[in-house]
């Protein structure tokens, strides 16, 4: 099933975010990962493409192990810097013959070992000359990122007006970048809407689980850490079982929140953890059933 059909059916949409197999996570622990990510019964999973720089096997891979050994719909991340348009082509063909429907369809950045140079060498400038490609093929449904919090390579106007070139060139679902105040997060929604976004939102959840990896990933995607969380981080970041519980009840929260501001879509970045993924559905189970 294409992911617009799932958003366009169901009243809330929950959705689960991993990275494919490296040289420390083997295939065989994250089909482990990803048959107990199931239990969940999440209406997507998204796999990651090279990511930070990493190897971009694997994608293809896992997603149709999800997609046709556990039935789940499967997205597959797709990055298009420094590609040319038959590497894409040969990528949607692998995945046509893989079943799978579904794309978050990504400019990426800048691989470890390369410079600002790529970006001259490929034949795609930005995520939308490969949403525009891809929507051509009329095969797949195509989603889009966003930045709730600004896009670390622009202005938040300019980021937006941006972003609406992107959902007008064929988008179909946006995923957010993590974010840990929904404030900042429902005042986007808010401006989206005011200059014509309406496709479906997801809000990025990810569980701060350990206060050390939380501060790396935050500089990474320049997202801010409220008041709220940032005392939290300080009481709890050298107690890992502490740390873990708040960080479980502060995802819930998020998630309560979001879902009563009426945001469609929870994506939760599982980093290929499936505990806390459980505690938190478990948590807001009843809440679950209420929007099904
Ligand atoms: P774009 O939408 O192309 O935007 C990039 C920048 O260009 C922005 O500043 C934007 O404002 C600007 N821009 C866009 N269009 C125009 C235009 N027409 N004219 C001028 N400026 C423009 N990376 C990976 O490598 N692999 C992954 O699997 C991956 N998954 C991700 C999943 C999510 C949910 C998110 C939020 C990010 C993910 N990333 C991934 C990271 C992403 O590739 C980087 O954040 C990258 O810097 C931007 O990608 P984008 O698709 O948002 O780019």
């Amino acid at each position: 099933m294409k992911i617009k059909d799932i958003y366009q059916n169901k009243k809330a949409v929950f959705s689960f975010e991993i990275f494919p197999p490296n040289e420390n996570f083997s295939s065989e622990k994250l089909y482990g990962v990803i048959d107990e990510l199931s239990i969940q019964k999440p209406d997507f999973i998204s796999v990651t493409y090279g990511a930070g720089g990493t190897t971009k096997g694997g994608t293809i891979e896992m997603a149709s192990y999800i997609k046709n050994k556990l039935n789940i719909e499967a997205v597959t991340h797709l990055t298009c810097v420094g590609s040319r348009k038959d590497e894409i082509e040969n990528f949607l063909n692998e995945l046509e013959r893989n079943n799978i429907e579904n794309i978050l369809a990504l400019r990426g950045d800048i691989p470890k070992d390369q410079d600002e140079s790529i970006y001259d060498r490929g034949d795609f400038l930005y995520a939308s000359d490969l949403i525009k490609a891809v929507r051509a093929t009329k095969r797949f449904s195509v989603g889009g990122a966003f930045y709730p919090e600004v896009h670390h390579e622009n202005n938040d106007l300019i980021d937006l007006f941006n972003l609406k070139k992107k959902v007008d060139s064929g988008t179909d679902f946006l995923v957010s970048q993590i974010f840990f105040d929904n404030e900042s997060f429902l005042d986007f929604r808010d401006k989206a809407e005011k200059v014509g976004i309406n496709v479906p939102l997801a809000a990025g959840i990810i569980p701060v689980t350990n206060a050390k990896q939380i501060k790396r990933i935050t500089s990474l995607c320049n997202c801010k850490i409220p008041k709220k969380l940032e005392r939290i981080l300080n009481a709890y970041e050298d107690n890992n079982e502490a740390m873990y519980q708040a960080g479980i009840a502060y995802a819930t929260e998020q998630i309560i929140e979001l879902l009563s501001a009426g945001i469609k879509g929870i994506h939760i970045y599982t980093m290929n953890k499936t505990n806390a993924v459980k505690e938190i559905l478990e948590n807001i189970s009843s809440i679950r059933k209420y929007y099904e």
